[in-house]
């Protein structure tokens, strides 16, 4: 039998989530009363890290973490290029 679509979209209110290519990233927010210095932020270890101004979270392209098709340019973010 036919099953409705499932919203596996989640539906509490979350961080801004900013798919980025590279474990290091600059972030110096979205301007106005989001912007911020920018600050470089590395991910270490882990598939994401967490600006501390703006409290946007970036999660790299094809973690587990990363929502899919979520890929978009966010405004303030800096990636260093791959392979560098
Ligand atoms: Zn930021």
């Amino acid at each position: 039998m036919a099953q409705p679509r499932s919203p596996d979209a989640p539906a509490q209110e979350a961080p801004e989530v900013v798919v980025v290519h590279s474990r290091r990233i600059a972030c110096d927010g979205v301007g106005g009363a989001l912007g911020h210095p920018r600050v470089w932020l590395e991910m270490g270890e882990a598939d994401e890290v967490e600006c501390g101004y703006c409290d946007r979270r970036f999660v790299l392209a094809g973690s587990a973490s990363a929502p899919a098709a979520a890929e978009s340019h966010a405004p303030g973010v800096y990636e260093t290029s791959p392979g560098h």
